[in-house]
């Protein structure tokens, strides 16, 4: 299934894509299916077999262009991001692949939906780059997992955009300020249940600005795979129902391409991964000091 948030006139609705109509699942349920994405996924297996009845026997509802897609999660207690978990970019970088993951973190204050702005003062960074990333959704709360039993604890799949300030990233020691400026987490457009994609880690991958394709790769380059990391993280904190675990970009960014390039005022990024669809979002520059 493909879960999706959106907005219908004022409210905020819990839905699921059907070739190209959206089923209200909060209305086509009469009532039994929450509205907000969080408590939906708290609720489990038994919330996901309603959707999957609904997917089959709801009457056609909304077209899929009249409403407006958001970020499929908006709330989680925290995005866990990868670092150099792509094996073409150690390579990109001339460095060797890490022995452990490197975790850092993203706020979730930084998330915004598909078609939303990707937002910052030109004062504040100059170096803005693009990294396209396969996003794993907890679907349960995660501790002590192990890699065996990891992936039943995933809800699904979508893209993230994990848009960097590279200035304030390297500058700072700490990545977490280059990597949590507001705007800088596009998620979406959908939650694809995990029955969906049976192997995340064959996943054809892109990253295009403006008409230029920049990132060009698969998922099958990740080195530390999903089960591990969930493994790993879940050693040393509690994964809950909702959280994003944002699995590493591969090569191809701006800023260990010669020449560097960022981004600027007025482009517009797209990210695709197979099997999980396009997230698309322009950049806006707008001095605040
Ligand atoms: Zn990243």
């Amino acid at each position: 299934m493909k879960l999706v948030r959106f907005t219908l006139g004022e409210n905020v609705r819990l839905g699921l894509v059907r070739g190209d109509e959206v089923v209200d699942l909060t209305s086509a349920s009469e009532g039994h299916l929450p509205a907000d994405m969080l408590t939906f996924l708290q609720h489990g297996e038994s919330a996901l077999e309603i959707a999957r009845q609904l997917e089959q026997s709801a009457p056609a509802d909304l077209a899929l262009s009249e409403v407006q897609i958001l970020a499929p999660v908006t709330n989680p207690s925290k995005v866990v991001a990868i670092g150099l978990n792509y094996m073409d970019h150690c390579r990109e970088q001339k460095v060797d692949p890490p022995k452990a993951p490197l975790i850092f973190a993203k706020f979730p204050t930084a998330i915004i939906g598909p078609g939303e702005t990707i937002r910052w003062d030109p004062a504040l960074t100059s170096q803005v780059d693009f990294e396209a990333e396969l996003a794993v959704v907890m679907g349960r709360t995660a501790r002590h997992v192990s890699e065996a039993e990891a992936l039943d604890y995933v809800a699904g799949y979508t893209i993230c955009h994990d848009v960097s300030a590279r200035d304030l990233q390297f500058g700072d020691g700490q990545w977490v300020r280059g990597k949590s400026l507001d705007t800088f987490c596009p998620l979406g457009p959908y939650l694809v249940t995990r029955d969906e994609i049976p192997d995340p880690h064959a996943l054809a991958m892109r990253c295009t600005v403006n008409e230029t394709v920049y990132q060009n790769s698969n998922t099958g380059e990740m080195i530390f795979r999903i089960p591990y990391l969930i493994a790993y993280i879940s050693r040393a904190f509690t994964l809950l129902p909702g959280d994003i675990i944002t699995t590493g970009t591969p090569d191809g960014v701006g800023v260990f391409r010669s020449p560097k390039i960022f981004l600027k005022d007025g482009d517009v990024v797209t990210i695709e991964i197979e099997g999980l669809g396009q997230l698309t979002n322009s950049c806006l520059e707008e001095r605040r000091l």
